[in-house]
């Protein structure tokens, strides 16, 4: 690193004092490159109705990095974390990626999916883009555990009708649980008038014969 290079990570850093976990640049809150060797192998599977592609299991570094996303507050690293996604998995054959909606009664300042949409989307030249809303009815039963978000009602969301209708789209969930919400969000695309071709995620509960085991 030169030391103009060190200089401006020392800057960074005290504007933005963040340092990658794994190598410690300052100013990032992780590197890309130093994400990409935690997916390794990741996992394409079958939803049933669409593909699965996901960064890994839900256990170790994978899990406290979602973690991290979801309550540290830091839009950057779900950022990252798309892009480490964006570069181990090729370029799907698609229009748009949408991410599974924040609850509306979420404390969270931002949705990390979009976040994660938006870091896989730049490196696919794809746009990200909000395209589903929780239906406002449906809304109290979203709190619900693992055997019953399996029921999960049909018409959990709603399509923002407009930015999925006609378009090829990629659904993007931080962690696919059952893998219930990105059907029932691919059903919701359908309704809306798009097409859904894959689903997306960082990590995913491990595989048992029954189907996915849920995560806690
Ligand atoms: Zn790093």
């Amino acid at each position: 690193m030169s030391t103009l290079e060190e200089l401006f990570r020392f800057a960074a850093h005290l504007f933005w004092p963040r340092a990658c976990p794994f190598c410690g640049a300052l100013g990032e809150s992780a590197c890309v490159l130093c994400l990409l060797p935690c997916l390794e192998p990741p996992m394409p599977m079958d939803l049933g109705s669409l593909p699965l592609w996901s960064g890994g299991e839900h256990d170790g570094v994978l899990r406290e990095l979602v973690l991290a996303l979801k309550y540290g507050g830091d839009r950057s690293l779900g950022v990252a974390m798309g892009r480490a996604l964006g570069r181990i998995f090729p370029r799907p054959d698609a229009d748009l990626l949408v991410p599974v909606p924040l609850h509306r009664g979420s404390e969270r300042a931002y949705n990390q999916s979009l976040a994660l949409a938006a870091g896989a989307a730049r490196e696919w030249g794809i746009p990200a883009k909000e395209g589903l809303v929780w239906s406002e009815r449906r809304e109290e039963q979203t709190s619900l555990g693992q055997e019953e978000r399996k029921m999960m009602p049909r018409d959990v969301f709603s399509p923002v009708t407009k930015s999925v209708a006609g378009k090829r789209i990629v659904l993007v969930d931080d962690v696919a649980t059952t893998g219930t919400t990105l059907e029932r969000a691919a059903e919701t695309v359908r309704r809306g008038g798009g097409v859904p071709v894959l689903g997306l995620s960082w990590t995913c509960a491990p595989r048992t014969k029954e189907g996915m085991r849920g995560v806690r």
